[in-house]
This record gives C-alpha cells, structure tokens and sequence, in this order.
C-alpha cells in the first residue's frame, strides 16, 4: 500500500494550497462579512483560480485539461477548503459539471459549451435540481412516486424545449454561465423514469436568477433561486437520453460525495492550525496552554479525527477511481464522517479560543459557522445513511464492502443455537 502522492499531485496541492494560505484566506475573511451575500461573491478569485489552472483540473487531458481523478481531486479540495469552505465548493461545481461536459455529453455539445468554459477564466456552472418541495428525495429516491423529485417541467415544442418551474439553493446560480436542469419530461412517470437533463446557457430568454439566500456559512458560495419561465432551448441541448436524467444525474454525482467531505475535512484543518498556534502564543498559569495536558490532549483528539477523515476520504476517491462498483457507501461513509467530525473538530478548537472564539473579528466563528453549514448539502446526512443502509441490504452476505479484498462467498459458520 502507498500513500505516496505522485509529483503532479503534489504539484497541484502546492499550489493549490499556496493560493489557499496567501490568497484566498485573507479575502474570504472579509467577503464573509459582507451584509448581502451577493458582495460575498470572489469574482477575482475565480479568475485568479482559473490563472492557476484549478477551475479546470477535471478536464481530460484531449480537451486539455490535466484529466484529475477523484483522489487528486480531493487532495486539492482540501487545500483549497482549508482557505474557504464556500469558495471550495463553488469551485467544486466548475469540476462536477466540466467533467459533465466533458464526459456526458455529444461532440456537437462539447464543440459549443466547452471551448468557452476552458477559455474564461470567470466562467462558472450550476446544476439545478432542488425545488421547494424536491430536497432529500431527489438522493434516495422514493421508487414509483409521482410526487418525489423535481416537478420542474420541460415539453417538447417543434425542435425546441420549453422549460418551466423553479428550483431552489443552486449554487452558482447567479453567476453561471451554464446550467445543468433536470425537469420532468414526462409527468406520468416517476422522476426516475421521466426526468431528462438540458443545457441552459445563462441569458437564455425565460431564465432568471431569483433570490440570493443569506446562508449561515460558506458565505462566499452564492446560492439562488432559478426561474424557468416558458424558457426554450434547442432540442441539441438535452443531455444523454430522453428520460433517462436520473441515471445521468447519479453517475455524474460520483465523487460529489467525497469532494464534500474533502470540504469539511479542510475546515477542521483550519480550526486545528489556528487552535494549534493560539495554544502555543496564549500563557495561562505561567506557561502557554499547550503545556496544560488537557489543551495538547485536546488538540490530538482532533488531529487523531483529521487523519481518519482523511484515510476514508483517500479511500473512498481511490474507489470511485478503480472500483466504482463499491464505492457509493464508501463515499457516504466519507461524507458523513468527515462532515460530522468537522463540526466536532471546530467546537473542540473553539473552546481552546477561550472568550475569544466567540468574537466576530477573531476566525473562529466563521469556521463553525461554514462546518455547521456543510452538514446540510448535496443530501442530508440522514438521507446519506439510508443509502447506505439500502445497499447493506440490498447486497445479502457477506456484504461486498467488510472485507478489503472484496467479496469470495465465505461465511463464518453460525447456526443460531435453538431457544
Ligand atoms: C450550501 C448549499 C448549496 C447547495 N447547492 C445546491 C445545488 O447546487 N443544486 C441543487 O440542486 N441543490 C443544492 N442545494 C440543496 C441541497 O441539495 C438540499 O438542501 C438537500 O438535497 C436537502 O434538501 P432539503 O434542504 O429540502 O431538506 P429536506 O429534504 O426537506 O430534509 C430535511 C431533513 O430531513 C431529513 N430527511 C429527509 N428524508 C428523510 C428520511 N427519509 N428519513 C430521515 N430523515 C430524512 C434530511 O436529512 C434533513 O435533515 C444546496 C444546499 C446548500 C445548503
């Protein structure tokens, strides 16, 4: 087993984390304080990213990109979460949804939509599935109801879609240049049956962005409303099949997961550097309060949680990247884990803050305020174990997943004793 990172790896970490430190760290604690979360938005970021080729690092190395899989991914991720949480998953959008064009869709709609997405620095995408009554149920789903998922609609008119409805909490939704939507394409069908995905380019007639939430955390992260009214695109705009989105929809969200986790694992490690030098500048009882056992106990306990994070977030990437038949609970595993002890790492170093955690223009606050939010999206984290619940039962025994080396149809004897 090798944990080694290869050099390009580490190339990217550098300088992602270089960009994270210098750059994005000092900006995202301003833009966080920024009354409407609009002004929150980094635009010079964006593009300060896109200079350093990490907008694009999904990009496969035909369309010139350096074709990153998911375990490079993550190692960047947490560098660049590390700087901000909410910029990470703006930029985690750009990844999900270049690949998206990249891997999912025709010649013909690679030929339009990406020339452009890899030449602007400031381009940026959103994908649009959650409606007001659509949340959880667009992960599970909930087989044979016509009632779960998306409601949002498109029909067919000549050679154009009409697209109408309104989705809700997408990010990127005001700045994109692309939007991914799944609607319904057939409403007497379960959205696993009758859902498709189209291509929305910003400033198509009939789409607008409604309102900028004003989120708790990851302030940086614009998330809006999406208005499709009588919106029409092409018929060349549908992505994959007719009626097949939901399927699309769950192979291009692999890794998703684990790029969330990667997000949350990097805001531990900010509180745990933070809480780490305050322990060693702050003087209690004659000595620096790392002396005290409890402090330095304290902080191994939150390092101890990081390095298990990131042990299950390294494996679950490495199985979405070789073995992606195993990976979805493994990738729930990795976000539940990592999203849970992000909120128990951040309380831990804020109490090593003392008064001082709580103040507004101290860091700390800022970072339990992005883990609290993390735990929310793509799907609830309850949502996430009923997945992975489903797929212990749906797998008989032994389950694929408890032995490393995989499945080989041995049992441990037991016969219940009679009683
Ligand atoms: C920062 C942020 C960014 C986002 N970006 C996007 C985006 O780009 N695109 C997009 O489409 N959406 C986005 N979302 C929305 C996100 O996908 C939804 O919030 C998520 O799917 C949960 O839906 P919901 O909020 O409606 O919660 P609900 O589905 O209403 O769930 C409420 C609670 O009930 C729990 N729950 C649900 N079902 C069950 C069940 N069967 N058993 C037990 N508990 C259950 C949930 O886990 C949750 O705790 C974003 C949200 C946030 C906060």
């Amino acid at each position: 087993m090798d944990f080694a990172l290869t050099s390009e790896q580490q190339r990217l970490q550098r300088i992602a984390r270089q960009f994270a430190y210098t750059e994005l760290w000092p900006a995202a604690q301003r833009l966080d304080k920024a009354a409407a979360p609009r002004d929150a938005f980094p635009a010079s970021l964006v593009r300060r990213a896109s200079e350093l080729g990490l907008r694009t690092i999904t990009i496969p190395g035909e369309y010139g990109g350096p074709g990153a899989g998911l375990l490079t991914e993550v190692v960047v991720m947490e560098e660049i979460a590390t700087g901000d949480c909410g910029f990470a998953m703006t930029l985690a959008h750009a990844w999900r949804e270049g690949s998206l064009l990249a891997r999912w869709t025709t010649p013909e709609q690679r030929e339009r939509f990406l020339p452009e997405f890899l030449a602007d620095p400031g381009y940026l995408t959103a994908l649009a599935s959650t409606e007001t009554h659509a949340g959880s149920d667009h992960g599970l789903p909930y087989a044979g109801d016509l009632t779960a998922g998306p409601q949002t609609t498109a029909v067919a008119d000549g050679d154009c879609w009409v697209i109408n409805g309104r989705k809700r909490f997408i990010t990127n939704g005001n700045v994109a240049r692309l939007v991914v939507v799944w609607a319904r394409t057939e409403t007497g069908r379960p959205w696993t049956e009758g859902t498709s995905g189209f291509l929305v380019p910003a400033g198509t007639p009939g789409l607008q962005p409604g309102r900028t939430e004003d989120k708790l955390g990851l302030r940086l992260n614009q998330n809006t409303e999406l208005v499709f009214t009588d919106c029409r695109v092409p018929g060349a705009n549908l992505i994959g099949e007719l009626n097949r989105g939901y399927q699309l929809s769950e192979a291009s969200m692999a890794g998703s997961k684990a790029r969330e986790a990667a997000r949350a694992l990097g805001v531990a490690r900010s509180a745990y550097e933070l809480a780490l030098a305050w322990a060693r500048q702050r003087v209690q009882g004659g000595q620096a309060i790392i002396g005290h056992d409890l402090i330095a106990t304290r902080l191994a306990g939150v390092l101890q949680e990081i390095e298990l994070a990131r042990t299950l977030i390294w494996r679950a990437a490495w199985a979405v990247d070789h073995d992606p038949e195993r990976s979805r609970p493994l990738e729930d595993f990795a976000m539940l884990y990592a999203s849970e002890m992000g909120v128990r790492a951040v309380t831990q170093c804020l109490r090593i803050f003392g008064a001082r955690g709580s103040l507004r223009d101290w860091p700390m606050e800022k970072l339990v305020r992005d883990a609290a939010t993390i735990m929310l999206p793509p799907i609830g984290n309850e949502a996430a174990w009923i997945r992975a619940a489903r797929f212990i039962r749906q797998h008989g025994e032994p389950d694929p997943l408890v032995r490393s080396d995989g499945p080989d149809g041995l049992t441990l004897p037991f016969t219940p004793p009679a009683d």
